[in-house]
């Protein structure tokens, strides 16, 4: 079962693995331990792709990892990694290592939580998992590689890479469904599902990942997500909203709204993904779709803030005008009108303080743009989120929202040095 394949047959490119996830591995082995590049990594690897991080996965403990590197940390309660840090500051890289887990299904996850139950056999493989929480144990009782891999989610993504020897380790014949394109859970997917139903919003993102390589998800992992679906309700908001990003904020964000569309989960993962997928016909959201999926792939960054509150603004909009109308300042008419927005919207997703104040500025800065007299324009400049609310005006300019004239005299005024900003502003009436 187990399968080592040579270059010969799986042809990684080496120059795509990064040098210092080889350094993490040669230093494990050294020390005795096996290591292997392991998951997302090779199956991009295997595609050419160039993966945007890399995992590492060792028999060593998280103890025994981090005694091997001057900076790793243990990080992690419901799944203890070593976070090896190389280089500092905005440079800095982070290879996270995990030990192999054994394969539990619900029923041996079962035994484990339940203490008088749990034998010394398998205790003895439980490192410091001190919660009483099954979930936390579980996730933590080390296991054999060919464990590691069957808990994994497909089998494209349970692959292990020795970048010294260039072997590919494959148990579930990854290798194969790479050729053929195929995104196959390994195991009964339904059963997966139900261990862990942020699988079903996985296999969507991968499928949109992929399908421009010419994936599809296999028809049996496919045909359960829909009755699956439900177990959502489950998973902890904070999850499923990092999950959400994940689908909208990796560069496929369209892609991934044509896969919920076609598996028939376009409602349900989450309230507000329902709402993004609602409106992503429309054009200001589908453009604010398509720019992140283009800034992505020229690698630069993306805020979740900025997405979010273009696909949140006509509701801002509607309850500002609304309250205009009921003769409000337009103020605090704007302000109320967002805190309306935020309760209905983004509920209690707490710890968000950052994203929802962002949010706020960006929206708060248009009505502003509009007034182009005094020292407004100056302080607008000024603005530390003044580029993200630029770029929302941008948006809303070229979906024909406002005026494009408007945008253009931004643009060249913040280009503009003082002398000639002071004439743009006398000019404008
Ligand atoms: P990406 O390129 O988007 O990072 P990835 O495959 O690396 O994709 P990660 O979320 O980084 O995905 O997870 C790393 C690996 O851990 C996966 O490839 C998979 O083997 C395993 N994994 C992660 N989440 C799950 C899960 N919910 N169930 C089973 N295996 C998982
Ligand atoms: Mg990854």
């Amino acid at each position: 079962k187990r399968e080592e394949v040579p270059a010969s047959v799986h042809g990684i490119d080496p120059e795509l693995v990064d040098r210092r996830a080889t350094d993490v591995v040669r230093t494990l082995k050294q020390a005795g331990y096996e290591a292997y590049i392991v998951g997302g990594a090779v199956r991009d690897l295997l595609l050419g792709l160039k993966p945007k991080d890399f995992d590492v996965a060792t028999n060593a403990t998280p103890e025994q990892v981090k005694g091997l590197f001057r900076r790793a940390f243990i990080i992690g309660k419901r799944f203890r990694i070593v976070h090896v840090v190389h280089g500092r500051g905005r440079e800095h890289e982070v290879i996270e290592v995990s030990t192999f887990r054994a394969y539990m299904d619900n029923a041996a996850a079962e035994q484990v939580s339940g203490n008088e139950k749990t034998s010394k056999a398998q205790l003895s493989g439980m490192q410091h998992a001190v919660d009483a929480s099954g979930r936390v144990l579980r996730d933590n009782v080390w296991g054999p590689q060919d464990e590691d891999a069957t808990r994994r989610d497909f089998t494209v993504n349970a692959m292990y890479y020795d970048p010294e020897t260039q072997v590919v380790v494959d148990f579930h014949k990854g290798i194969e469904d790479a050729k053929r394109r195929v995104l196959r859970m390994i195991g009964d997917p339904a059963t997966r599902y139900r261990e862990d139903p942020v699988r079903i919003i996985r296999a969507v993102r991968f499928a949109a990942k992929l399908s421009p390589l010419g994936f599809a998800l296999e028809p049996k992992t496919a045909k359960p997500l829909l009755a699956c679906e439900p177990l959502l309700q489950e998973v902890p908001q904070s999850r499923l909203f990092d999950e959400m990003l994940k689908l909208l904020q990796t560069g496929h964000a369209l892609a991934s709204v044509a896969q919920l569309r076609g598996l028939g989960l376009e409602k349900g993962i989450y309230p507000l993904l329902d709402v993004v997928v609602g409106r992503a016909d429309q054009p200001f959201v589908q453009a604010a779709l398509a720019d992140t999926d283009r800034r992505v792939g020229e690698g630069k960054t993306v805020a979740p803030s900025f997405l979010l509150a273009c696909v949140l603004w006509q509701d801002v909009k509607a309850g500002w005008e609304q309250r205009l109308a009921a003769q409000q300042h337009a103020f605090p008419a704007l302000q109320e009108a967002i805190d309306d927005v935020f309760d209905k919207r983004i509920g209690d997703v707490s710890g968000r303080g950052k994203l929802a104040a962002d949010m706020r500025e960006i929206w708060v800065m248009q009505p502003r743009f509009e007034k182009r007299s005094g020292s407004t324009p100056f302080s607008m400049i000024a603005h530390i989120r003044f580029r993200a609310g630029f770029d929302f005006l941008r948006l809303r300019a070229d979906v024909g929202e406002v005026e494009e004239g408007l945008a253009e005299w931004w643009q060249e005024f913040s280009l503009a040095d003082d002398a000639r900003r002071e004439d743009m502003i006398d000019q404008v009436r």
